[in-house]
């Protein structure tokens, strides 16, 4: 078997409804739409737990984050646990990791796996960043640079690329901070939609009516953005409430399309660099988010509940010698499987631990006849100061989504207040896409609800998490 590349690029918190290649109504991307229109793209791909470091952790290590221990934004990797970028290493990849890491640092928590790695600490900053570095002896070293973000990772990678042996197979992982809060374009696409209007999501005035009263309550609206550090600006004065909604979701919005096209020509420099070098046909290429976002769906910004359209992780992946050109599939597949069907592809043995299940067939057009048709969520975080969102986990199947907001398992006061009460939502998603009527407790769905109870039930005991008690 040839022993294929990877380039496996994650942004982070870019949803998949501000690709073309998925149907935005909002922005185009030319580049990743390229990875889709020579790959397959995956419409039913979701991660587990909707937050950067957990979802990442998911990601490398092939397991829920209730085994491998990041549940939460304070809780870091454990750099000794088994990923799948060691397992390349160690079967003779070249590897190297730059741009976002965002799972801890210092000796337990650095990068591990990669022959070289420049990351930047913590969240990073998108102007004149500081990285953090390997020095190759186990030491790191700061380094300081003037420039872009997005365009500086991307420097990093084709440099590696470069200066690699052509000898030996390499799997290069390009982690961008954009498009993350706090949204700051460059220079090139500061003033990108500036003499338009971005068209508003159909839900944009959700009035959450029928919801949890937890999740009512999230500080996730537009008017929970900070004007000075989220939208550079000054609110004007005069306008009405629902005025000022909208200006904030114009401000909020560009910013972040702004800076997704930057990403999406930086994608057009990875695979220029490919096509260039020849090494098209034989580099999988993956392009996806560590989650989905809200982009003022529901009127909120952010991710972490189980809605669609922060569950959903964009999958794009792009490997002419096994997926056909132009294919789409919505075979349900999640976070944890990405690591064990990169290494099924490039013919590498995944641990025995693993949970994820390689769905390399999926990509072959050859679905298996016991392939998942559900699968389970969990939120660990419980109403942080910043964005109020409850602890919940629940199941999606390819119809229904039944999500428990089981609160603080413990039956101690949130951050913000007393313990919250168990609360449930019910999404028929054929008949209620976009999840605006919570059905749970009506009339006719006695029997839908318990088969959800059931399966959420058997995914828990599946994964090894542990029920929490639900006095419904
Ligand atoms: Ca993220």
């Amino acid at each position: 078997m040839t022993r294929p590349n990877l380039v496996f690029i994650m942004s982070d918190d870019h949803a998949s409804h501000a690709i073309s290649a998925y149907g935005s109504r909002i922005n185009t991307t030319p580049h990743l739409d390229r990875i889709a229109d020579g790959g397959m793209r995956l419409d039913a791909a979701f991660c587990t737990n909707s937050i950067c470091a957990p979802s990442r952790a998911a990601i490398l290590t092939g397991t829920y984050n209730h085994v491998n221990g990041v549940t939460t934004l304070d809780t870091h990797l454990d750099n000794s646990l088994w990923t799948f970028p060691k397992a390349l290493q160690a079967d003779g990849w070249q590897t190297a990791m730059f741009g976002k890491w965002h799972l801890g640092h210092g000796a337990a928590h650095d990068p591990t796996g990669f022959d070289n790695w420049r990351v930047l600490p913590g969240q990073g900053h998108y102007h004149n960043p500081v990285f953090v570095e390997s020095d190759g002896s186990g030491g790191t070293s700061i380094v300081e640079r003037g420039g872009y973000v997005t365009d500086l990772i991307t420097d990093d990678c084709l440099d590696w690329l470069d200066a690699r042996d052509p000898d030996r197979p390499f799997a290069l992982f390009c982690h961008h901070k954009a498009p993350h809060r706090t949204w700051e374009p460059d220079a090139k696409h500061f003033t990108m939609y500036d003499d338009v209007d971005i068209a508003f999501p159909d839900t944009f005035r959700d009035d959450l009516a029928g919801r949890a009263d937890v999740v009512q309550a999230v500080r996730m609206r537009m008017l929970d953005l900070d004007p000075v550090t989220d939208l550079k600006a000054t609110v004007p004065p005069g306008l009405s409430v629902d005025e000022e909604i909208d200006w904030r979701y114009q401000r909020y919005i560009k910013d972040y399309l702004r800076v997704v096209a930057s990403i999406d020509d930086n994608v057009g420099r990875m695979l220029d660099w490919l096509d260039a070098n020849g090494l098209a046909e034989n580099t999988i290429v993956v392009y996806t988010s560590d989650q989905g976002f809200f982009l003022g769906d529901h009127g909120w910004f952010d991710k972490r509940l189980m809605y669609e359209e922060s569950l959903s992780m964009p999958l794009l992946i792009r490997y002419p010698a096994q997926i056909a050109a132009g294919s789409v599939s919505d075979d349900v597949v999640v976070n944890v499987d990405f690591g064990p069907t990169l290494l099924d592809m490039m013919g590498v043995e995944a641990a025995e631990h693993v949970q994820g299940r390689s769905f390399a067939d999926v990509l072959h057009g050859r679905t298996p006849d016991d392939w998942p048709e559900s699968m389970y969520y969990r939120y660990w975080m419980h109403d942080d100061d910043a964005h109020g969102v409850p602890a919940h986990y629940g199941v999606r199947t390819k119809t229904h989504k039944l999500i428990c907001y089981y609160n603080d398992p413990l039956g101690q006061p949130g951050a913000n207040g007393p313990a919250d009460p168990v609360e449930w939502e019910l999404f028929d998603l054929v008949a209620d896409p976009v999840e605006v009527d919570n059905m749970w407790g009506r009339p006719g769905t006695e029997r839908i609800t318990a088969e959800l109870r059931t399966e959420l039930s058997r995914l828990q005991a599946a994964v090894g998490d542990e029920p929490y008690p639900t006095d419904d």
